[in-house]
Formats: C-alpha cells, structure tokens, sequence
C-alpha cells in the first residue's frame, strides 16, 4: 500500500502494481448541506438523525475508525479491455458490523481524487448524485437487488461539466453520496490479476498474482458466501466452482428482474457487475417509459451495445470474462462449463416466473406462457405502450368467471399509448440530412470502418427514424387508436382464455380465493411509481435552485412503489407545463429531450 498524500490532498496519479487498495484521504469541500437521507439505509447502520450528517457524509469529517481507501480494479468498457480503472471517484471508508451479525461496507462518491483518477478530478456533481441515491433507494424497495444510498450531500465547491451553448463555463455544486452494501467487489476486481504484460500500463511480474487472486477469492467467498465456503470448505477448486456457479445465477437473476421493471443499466461494463449480484453503479440507467427493446438509455452508446434487449447476453459476455480473470484458481474450461450450463435456463427461468407473477398466473406453470408474454411484449411495442402502467393497469383487468364489457378496460389500456404527436417527438431525426447522406456514401464506401467506430447502429436507427416519420405523416389519431385498439382486443382475448384456465375448475369459494391471490400478486408485482427520468429531472431542477423538498418527495414515494391499500390522492404534484402530473404518469412531451450520459 503506497503511502497517503498529505491530509486533504490528492495522491498523485499512478499505476499500483501488486496492490488491490490504496490508502486515500477525502478532499473536504465548501459548506456541505444535506440534500436527503435515506432513514431505512442509515438505520442498517444503526444511524439516524442528520445533526452531524453533512460534515461525516461529505468526507469533511472522518467516522471513527475509518480508514479510507480506493480499490483497484480492471474491466472490459464496451467490449474492450480497458486496463487498470479503480475507485477514481469513490472511497472506501471502512465496514459496520451491526449488533445483528449483519456487516455493510461504506463508500463516499465524489469526495476527490485517488491514485485511480487518472485525468479527472474525483468529484461527482448534483445531478448525477440524486439519480444514484434516489434510484439505488427505489430499486431497494421494489425489491431488486442493489448497493443502498444513506445521503446525498451538495456543497458550495464547484466542477465544470459542461460548456454552454455560449462557450462558458457552466460551474455546478459538488456533492457527494453515501453509498452502503456488503461489498462493492466487483467482476472487474479479478481482472487486475491478469499478468501484467496484459495490463496496459502496468509494469510488474509478468505471471498473473493468482496468489493474491485467491486470497481476495476466498475472502469473498467466506465473507459473502459462508454455505459455499462451509460446503467445500477442504477443496479450493470446488469452492471456487460452487462460488462461480452462484455468482452465474444471481447475475442470470438479476437481469431477469432488471427485464421485468424495464429498467436500464446503460453501463454494463465489467467494473459495474458485483460479485455479489447487485444493481451497481446508478450513472445513465433509465426506466422504459414507451416499450422498445432497442431502447438505450446511454447517451453515449452510440453502438447501442447496452440497449434494454442486450442486457441478458451482456451480463453472460461479462460473467465469460469473469470465468477468465479466475483461471486458473478455477480452470477456465470449468467456469465456461458452469456458464453453459446455468445461464440462459436460469434466466429464462427467473424470467418466466416473475412474468407470470405480472401477469397474475398463480397456480398453473403452462408451456404457452412464454408466448403470452412475448405476445404481449410485441403488442405493447406495436402500440407505444407505457411499460410501467400497462402492466400496472393489468391489474385492474376484469378477470372474474362473468363476461363483462372490455370497452372501458381497452380505451384505459389505450390512452397510455404514445399518441401520434409523441410518437412524432419520438423518432424525430437527429441527424441533420446532409449528415446523413454524408453517412450513407461512407457507409457504402467503407462498411468496415463504420462498424468500428460504431456508428453502423446509429445509422441504421437513423434511417428507421426516418421511415417512421413518413409513416407517421401518414396516419390520423383515429387510426392510430383504433389500430392500437384492436392489437389490445387481440392480446387480451389470449391472456382472458389463459386466465380462465389459471382458474379452472375452482369451486365458487375457490375462485374467490383465487381472484384475490390473482389481485393481490400483480399488485406486488407490478409497481405504480419508479424512477423515470422526468421525475428525476424535476427534483434536479428544483435542488439546483436549492430546494431539496422534491428530492425527499419523490424518495418518500418511491419507499412504497406498489399498490397501496386504500390508496387515497396521490401525494402533492409537481407543477408541469404541460398541466397536472402524477408521478404514475407517462413522460411529458418535454422529457423527449432529456439526455443522459
Ligand atoms: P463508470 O462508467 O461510472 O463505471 O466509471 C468508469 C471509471 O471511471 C471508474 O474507474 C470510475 O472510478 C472512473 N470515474 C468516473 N467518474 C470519475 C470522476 N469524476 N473522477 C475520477 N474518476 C472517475
Ligand atoms: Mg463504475
Ligand atoms: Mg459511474
């Protein structure tokens, strides 16, 4: 372990070979002020009230016994191996080991630079803290594995991000938040025991420290894994077998889930994927709002390698290159085994099964459903429907034994699908048309090369944009509606007979019993408010005014993102332009701008 640069101040950049951690030392910043804590995160800590918040959570004070540190780690970005990353904006502060056995490791993010900055400065600004600390609480309570947020601090120090439009500067508020979780270890933290000639930039032995590789192996496995080390506590390579196997169907788990909310990591690279099967690393995620597979929430993925229909395979591609960077610990041609082997039935089990939670399948498991769903998934792409309340809406499907009308459930079904102005806002082009054209020539020039630079998809989605708006112009919002009506009446004659032989054969009493299991599963199962971006976005306009209810409003809500019995009105509103929001509306027509990164 290098030694710390004097107190308060950034060690210089470097490589660190041979080491896992560095001492560090949080830089303290102008008048912190908390933004909103999290009181369910800060009481796994067994802490609570905000008094000395600001000062701890900003790393302007250190907690007792806190000795800081940022973790070395490596990862493969969009497909590449990158080398040595680390901890650049994020310090290790130490662990609490709660009365109750239970052990949470701490972080701070953006409290300054570490040897792992490389050319950036270790801070994270406003905006970006509010979405990780709110959308790491919201996956919590929907019950989604992840690392939690205990704060969200801002301060009066200042970082340039962006430049205006002007040419100036635009200076934004540093802040900081508290992040909690068993470990952050992660795939990328056993890339760094890859021999050192494969590290770029880093000079050391050229043979791989497996020593050092199983060590951190086995102190995650008895740390994190106790009935895996006490299953094979005597054979190294069955442990590590046993621990592959169970990191392959947590992860398989994982993005099942992140499949059935529509939510987006939109980095999954391997330095976010946890070796313990949790949601890592809240940067440009995003909720599907109008159902479309190719959806990528990443601003900056141009190829789209991150799109929501990508995140099962990538999660496997990642879990491939975690089986690389064990071997030889685990012989790699055990880890691919393992990886053929659990992967893809896992998922599709996991999948399938919460999919029927959604869809209120309690008791039967048939052969059809994976159909249904991907029947239902299709239909609701034809449509533009809203991810969140057209399974949400589900729930209040008439799915009793007596035939009633479906007019009023369909045209309720309907109105959440994208109207032609939102449609016409959706697949508006983005590229200028001599840009495009320009592109097309290269394209027909140099097909290769495009492909490499990854512009290849972003034509392509260019061109569909394209053809989309032609068809648009074509089309009234009668016959939007009406075409959009009749895919519904198709679905739901399909999902009704499916239904009734969910039920079939129950007595009077049992089918009672029934429809209330049925009710009560879809609605904790399928959420009425999550994270979207527009909501997101408003509590970040309103923050960086200085207001820090909508923050603490909107954590508030999403603490019960399910149904909830007897609901009465709906808590206070934020004001749009475009008139009354709720947070369980679709987006607005000014969130089609809004881009993340
Ligand atoms: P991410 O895409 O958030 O996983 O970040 C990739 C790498 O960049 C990680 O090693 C981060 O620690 C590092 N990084 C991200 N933001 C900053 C920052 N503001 N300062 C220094 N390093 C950063
Ligand atoms: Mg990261
Ligand atoms: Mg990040």
């Amino acid at each position: 372990t290098p030694p710390p640069g004097p107190e308060g101040a950034p060690s210089a950049p470097r490589p660190v070979p041979g080491a896992c951690f560095s001492r560090v030392r949080p830089a303290p910043l102008r008048q912190p002020r908390v933004v909103a804590l999290s009181e369910p995160a800060l009481a796994l800590l067994g802490l609570g009230g905000e008094a000395e918040a600001a000062l701890f959570f900003s790393g302007n004070a250190l907690l007792p016994g806190s000795e800081p540190a940022a973790h070395c780690y490596c990862g493969h970005q969009f497909g590449q191996f990158a080398g040595q990353l680390g901890d650049g904006a994020a310090m290790y502060l130490g662990e609490v080991c709660t009365a109750a056995g239970e052990r949470w490791e701490l972080q701070l993010k953006g409290a300054g630079p570490t040897p792992f900055s490389r050319q950036a400065d270790g801070r994270k600004v406003l905006r970006s803290s509010i979405r990780e600390f709110l959308c790491s609480e919201a996956m919590f309570h929907l019950g989604i594995p992840t690392t939690r947020a205990g704060a969200c601090v801002v301060s009066q120090s200042t970082v340039v991000r962006d430049v205006l439009y002007d040419g100036n500067p635009r200076p934004e508020k540093c802040a900081v938040v508290l992040r909690i979780a068993p470990t952050f270890l992660r795939f990328g933290s056993f890339e760094i025991f890859k021999p050192a000639d494969e590290l770029t930039g880093r000079a050391g032995p050229s043979v791989g420290r497996n020593d050092i590789r199983v060590q951190m192996l086995d102190y995650v496995i008895s740390s994190f894994y106790p009935e895996t080390q006490a299953a094979h506590a005597g054979d190294s390579v069955q442990r590590h077998a046993a621990f592959f196997r169970e990191v392959t169907r947590r992860t398989a788990q994982l993005v099942a889930e992140w499949q059935c909310v529509g939510f987006c990591h939109g980095v999954l690279n391997t330095d976010n994927m946890s070796v313990m099967g949790l949601t890592i690393d809240y940067g440009p995620f995003g909720f599907l709002d109008r159902y479309d597979p190719d959806h990528v929430c990443n601003a900056s993925d141009t190829a789209g390698r991150y799109a929501y229909s990508k995140q099962p395979e990538v999660c496997k591609w990642n879990l491939q290159k975690l089986a690389e960077a064990l071997d030889p610990a685990l012989p790699l041609e055990l880890g691919e085994a393992i990886l053929a082997e659990e992967f893809d039935a896992e998922f599709r089990r996991y999948y399938l099964q919460k999919m029927r939670k959604k869809l209120g399948l309690v008791r039967a498991e048939l052969e059809e459903d994976g159909a249904l769903v991907a029947k239902l998934l299709e239909t609701m792409h034809l449509t533009g429907a809203d991810f969140t309340n057209t399974f949400y809406l589900l729930s209040s499907f008439p799915a009793g034994p007596e035939s009633p009308d479906l007019a009023e459930f369909l045209a309720t079904l309907t109105a959440q699908c994208a109207s032609l102005e939102e449609l016409r806002l959706a697949f508006r082009p983005q590229m200028d048309p001599r840009q495009l054209s320009m592109m097309l020539m290269l394209a027909q020039s140099n097909p290769q090369l495009l492909a490499l630079i990854g512009t290849r998809a972003s034509l392509t989605r260019e061109l569909e944009r394209v053809e989309q708006q032609s068809r648009l112009e074509q089309l009234s919002q009668e016959e939007l509606h009406s075409r959009n009506r009749s895919h519904w009446a198709d679905w739901l004659r399909d999902y009704k007979a499916r239904l009734e032989k969910d039920r079939e054969g129950a007595e009077d009493a049992a089918a009672a019993a029934w429809q209330a299991e049925h009710v009560r599963v879809m609605h904790a199962n399928n959420p009425k408010y999550v994270l979207r971006n527009y909501i997101a976005q408003n509590a970040i306009e309103a923050a960086e005014n200085g207001d820090f209810s909508e923050v603490r409003r909107v954590l508030k809500l999403l603490e019960t993102p399910y149904h909830r019995e007897g609901e009465a009105a709906e808590p206070a509103e934020p004001e749009a332009a475009e008139g009354r929001l709720s947070y369980s509306s679709k987006p607005p027509l000014w969130a089609a701008e809004l881009c993340v990164t």
